[in-house]
């Protein structure tokens, strides 16, 4: 009887163990469902208003905003799809975690932040898109998408099966995938999770990223509408990122993703459009409402099984102690400049849409203005969980932000940074400062060796944007005189910032070369 006591007694001062090493003292640490879609902006979630807010509503997705904070100023380091996630994962910033580019694979023994949940005692699992090529690590469980996935009977590869890298291997689901990865979610929470540990969910989404397929159910859905069209739609030789004489022949090359472009494209999986005899105009116009009905029927069902994930918490009793985030891993043009696809550092693309439900410790129906990155994704996380951020992270927790006591010395400014020079849409590499006013580019035009980068070099040039005056960045300032000491002081932010992130240049002297020519 009493070698039966000391054994319980031996063995529940082991469980607690952990918890006192925390300093938390209890056992009520937050669940974490981190549910993250791929190329969804903020211009299609309705709780962040916008033109598209009447036509194509997101209620179940609104709910985290009417129950919880809407951050307005997430801001993607590295706007592309496997070098944000690799962010998000490290908490790093591309050139520290090494994942500069869509090719580079993320290092599978690298430290992070699943790894060290799991380590401080919670149960793990990734469910959907990975799109990180090596096996993902720091998980209890994963079943997660070959490469991009499909959207119809997608293939799965689960924990316990043979890993193969990338875009192979896999075991077939019917269904359409963001049901069928919603339904392994829900599946792993109701049956698989060891119930005797908090729990961190990462729920990826393959919707909406192009080319854009539906569930069958949708197909009528916005099929009499007629989607409101941006300001900057038409307006590809004007203003804004389009006009850039200086830039010769580039020009035509960057407008590779412009709605015109798409047009006359043959990749329209939900059937091709028939422009015959339309003017460029119509054409843009044609190929803009079918862009649009396409990728808001794929966000409409990520809409519906986020309510699926909500309505399973209510019904088990895990909303109160549960973080719930709804985000993407980084924004997408919806035609604004003509554009689809996202990569640039434009407002666009660079905007995460980010809401986050936690009824201990979010007020309901709050906002917050305040600039976070998603290199602080995994520092918050982790200290909600009571885990201090290790020093290589280089994020920085933004818990106190959404309690509603941002630090006086938080950030004033972000640093950005993209690599993959001109692939598949063309963008020359570039990076910048942005403040909450003001933003400043420099687009060095050089691939630096990065793979998937390609060789054409494209002449420098800078743009820098008044976003209190120019909130759709129309007009580049670069050359008026009137903010040539807020250039000046922008510049100095910038090289003070590539310090603070150790990015500074030194390693690239044909970098070196064009700054000594261009940085005036
Ligand atoms: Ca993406």
């Amino acid at each position: 009887m009493n070698l039966k006591i000391n054994i319980l007694t031996i063995a529940g001062l082991f469980l607690a163990l952990p918890l006192i090493s925390w300093g938390k003292g209890d056992n009520k640490r937050p669940n974490i469902i981190f549910m993250m879609s791929d190329d969804h902006a903020m211009n299609a979630i309705s709780a962040y208003g916008g033109r598209l807010k009447k036509v194509a509503p997101t209620p179940h997705i609104d709910r985290l905003a009417n129950e919880g904070m809407k951050m307005n100023n997430v801001l993607c380091t590295n706007a592309i799809c496997t070098p944000s996630r690799a962010v998000i994962m490290s908490g790093q910033y591309s050139h520290m975690n090494g994942v500069f580019t869509l090719v580079d694979d993320y290092n599978p023994d690298a430290d992070n932040m699943a790894k060290i949940l799991q380590r401080n005692g919670y149960t793990t699992a990734i469910v959907g898109k990975w799109h990180l090529h090596k096996e993902p690590k720091g998980f209890d469980y994963y079943n997660v998408l070959p490469g991009q996935g499909k959207y119809h009977n997608p293939l799965f590869k689960e924990k316990g099966e043979v890993w193969i890298d990338s875009k192979k291997g896999g075991k077939r689901y019917s269904g359409y995938c963001t049901d069928v990865t919603a339904d392994i979610a829900l599946e792993w929470l109701k049956e698989k999770r060891d119930k005797s540990k908090p729990f961190f969910l990462m729920l990826h989404q393959k919707a909406p990223h192009g080319l854009w397929e539906y569930a069958d159910r949708h197909k009528d859905y916005l099929k009499d509408e007629f989607i409101p069209e941006p300001e900057s739609l038409y307006n590809d030789k004007q203003h804004g990122p389009l006009h850039q004489a200086k830039h010769g022949s580039s020009i035509s090359r960057r407008n590779s993703n412009s709605m015109l472009k798409r047009a006359s494209s043959p990749k329209w999986p939900t059937g091709k459009i028939d422009t015959t005899g339309l003017s460029n105009q119509q054409k843009t116009s044609l190929a803009y409402q079918k862009y649009l009905k396409d990728y808001l029927r794929c966000v409409k069902a990520v809409d519906e099984n986020v309510g699926r994930v909500l309505d399973y918490l209510d019904d088990n009793d895990l909303a109160e102690n549960t973080i719930v985030i709804y985000t993407s891993d980084q924004g997408q043009f919806l035609g604004e400049h003509d554009y689809y696809d996202k990569r640039w550092m434009y407002e666009e693309s660079l905007h995460m849409p980010f809401l986050i439900r936690y009824p201990k410790g979010i007020k309901a129906k709050s906002t917050n203005d305040d600039i976070c990155i998603n290199a602080d994704f995994a520092p918050s996380l982790l200290d909600y969980a009571g885990v201090a951020t290790p020093n290589w992270m280089q994020g920085q927790s933004f818990k106190p932000v959404l309690e509603g006591n941002t630090p006086a010395n938080w950030r004033k400014s972000m640093y950005y940074r993209y690599w993959m020079h001109m692939s598949s849409h063309l963008n020359p590499a570039h990076y910048g400062v942005r403040t909450d006013r003001y933003k400043l580019i420099f687009f060095h035009g050089l691939p630096l060796g990065k793979k998937g980068a390609k060789k054409q070099e494209i002449k420098p040039y800078w743009e820098f944007y008044d976003l209190k005056k120019d909130q759709q960045e129309m007009k580049n300032q670069y050359e008026n005189p009137k903010y040539a000491d807020v250039i000046a002081d922008l510049k100095e932010e910038l090289i003070r910032l590539k310090k603070q992130y150790k990015d500074t240049d030194e390693a690239y002297p044909e970098l070196v070369k064009v700054k000594e020519q261009y940085w005036k």
